[in-house]
């Protein structure tokens, strides 16, 4: 380990750092990790792999900065988080192109959503903490007032999957409520999190508050969840990996969230706009069905069937599977050739078992998977109850409203469910009667900041969002004066 200046990668005409970012100083070490373009494969940089001394080091920087940090108070570090804000705006381009070659999320979204909602993140954070009104009230001859305490240290892990928008999402409201931060994300994705913590740095974050750890999930992130001096941990990724960050957050008697994988429902009914309805469907294969929201099992009433896939299949059909920089793409390949695997093993483990592939079910050259529809012939089958995250949907059909519902809380999953109907009663109705953290009617990703978010079931502990994000960040705490003791 050493915190020299740490040497970058250049990647896309974008100099990367390839260190860790630790106490305001770049620490390298001495073992590293390749990570790939899903692009075209080849090898885009070495990245530090952090043991248990680098992950020791990260946590003590960010306990160490915690006091004045805390002591700062909301509109203290709004002024920090909305200059980090500006920052990300005003690096859009680089941030966008970095991680279009390192996950392959087309670049057109990144830079025209995703790398803003980044901005957006600690923006609206560190305004609703700001806004936080404490609680007041009389009661039992007391004056009672609800504190919000920050929490401390916050371990926060991500996954691969639009890696900059989601690790902001977790450490703009833990640094708004006033934790410092180590993050690690994931390994198949890292470089677009260094800029984080290189624009950190721009904008003046005193050294400790962010600090980003680079290694590998059972190295360096099953030691991070495991610091005693770690107050919080916030995960999202596979329901697999949060048993094991769950077990060691228990172990420190550590509140946890998880926002994990999701097996969504997509219900089609008869009364539905049937064109809106298949080309959204279709839009699930959107970033190769790499999204956790994604509605991978449709649902469609029987009567419909016919005409819905008709018109299914002609959206699927004006997909461009190919360089997720080209403006004309719309399905990019996988993120790494172990994901091409697993993606493939379940379409073959479906064919074998005697679920009817629709279309699709083949590789289609580099790490390209042709966008597939699977007629389960049974709902047990494991391409109905698992998580693929690749470009796979099944369809299976309904007669009433009733066998929708029972069909669409048939999985251990409840993260998002999408209903198509034109009837307000039956939107009230399926809505509710729906398993999942979030239910969309006729529309599909959109969301409001300050919502609730998280899921059910295996899809979930806790919620993220407005201020129960931030809730989950602070300790709550009930000063109570006896009414006339002071003055
Ligand atoms: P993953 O669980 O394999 O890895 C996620 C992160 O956990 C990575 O940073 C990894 O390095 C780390 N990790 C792995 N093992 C660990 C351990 N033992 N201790 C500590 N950290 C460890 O998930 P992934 O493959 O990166 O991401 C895909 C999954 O994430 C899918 O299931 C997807 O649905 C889910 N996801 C959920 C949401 C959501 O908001 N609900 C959003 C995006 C992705």
């Amino acid at each position: 380990m050493s915190t020299t200046t740490s040497p970058v990668a250049t990647v896309a005409g974008v100099d990367v750092p390839t260190g860790h970012f630790i106490g305001g100083r770049r620490v390298d070490s001495a073992r590293t990790f390749t990570t790939i373009s899903p692009i075209d494969g080849a090898p885009l940089a070495e990245i530090a792999r952090a043991g248990e001394e680098e992950v020791d080091l990260a946590v003590r920087a960010a306990h160490d900065a915690f006091p004045a940090w805390a002591a700062l108070g909301p509109a203290g570090r709004a002024a920090h988080l909305h200059r980090l804000a500006d920052l990300i705006d005003a690096n859009v381009e680089r941030l966008a192109a970095v991680e279009c070659a390192d996950m392959a999320m087309l670049l057109r979204s990144l830079r025209a959503r995703v790398i803003a909602r980044g901005a957006l993140n600690y923006r609206n954070y560190a305004d609703l903490a700001v806004a936080y009104e404490e609680r007041d009230w009389r009661s039992k001859g007391t004056w009672n007032r609800v504190q919000r305490m920050p929490a401390g240290p916050a371990a926060v892990i991500t996954p691969w999957n639009a890696p900059f928008m989601l690790s902001t999402w977790k450490t703009a409201p833990a640094l708004a409520a006033g934790c410092t931060v180590v993050l690690k994300p994931a390994e198949w994705s890292p470089l677009s999190c260094s800029l984080l913590g290189e624009l950190a740095d721009e904008a003046g974050l005193p050294p400790g508050v962010l600090n980003v750890v680079q290694g590998i999930g059972e190295e360096a992130g099953a030691a991070l969840v495991a610091h005693p001096l770690i107050r919080r941990v916030s995960f999202t990724g596979s329901t697999d990996t949060a048993r094991h960050i769950g077990r060691a957050a228990a172990d420190n008697v550590v509140p946890f969230t998880a926002e994990l994988g999701g097996k969504n429902p997509f219900l089609v009914f008869a009364d539905a706009d049937l064109d809106a309805a298949a080309a959204k469907a279709a839009g699930q294969y959107d970033d190769a069905g790499q999204v956790c929201l994604s509605g991978t099992r449709l649902l469609v009433e029987e009567s419909v069937l016919e005409p819905f896939l008709e018109r299914f299949h002609a959206a699927t059909d004006a997909h461009v599977l190919g360089d997720p920089r080209d403006d004309a793409t719309t399905v990019s390949p996988l993120i790494h050739p172990d994901h091409l695997e697993r993606v493939a093993g379940f379409v073959d483990r479906a064919r074998a078992s005697g679920q009817r592939v629709v279309r699709g079910g083949a590789r289609t050259g580099g790490l390209f998977y042709a966008p597939t529809l699977i007629e389960p012939t049974d709902n047990d089958a494991e391409i109905v109850q698992n998580e693929v995250f690749g470009p796979v949907l099944t369809i299976q059909t309904f007669r009433d409203e009733d066998e929708a519902v029972a069909l669409a809380n048939s999985t251990r999953y409840g993260l998002s469910a999408i209903v198509y109907t034109s009837s307000l009663g039956r939107a009230d109705r399926v809505g509710r009667a729906v398993r999942s953290g979030v239910a969309w009617v006729n529309t599909f990703l959109v969301r409001d900041l300050t919502a609730p978010f998280g899921g059910v079931g295996h899809s979930g502990i806790g919620r993220e969002g407005g201020d129960h994000a931030l809730d989950f960040y602070s300790d709550l705490k009930t000063l109570q004066i006896l009414e006339g003791s002071v003055r």
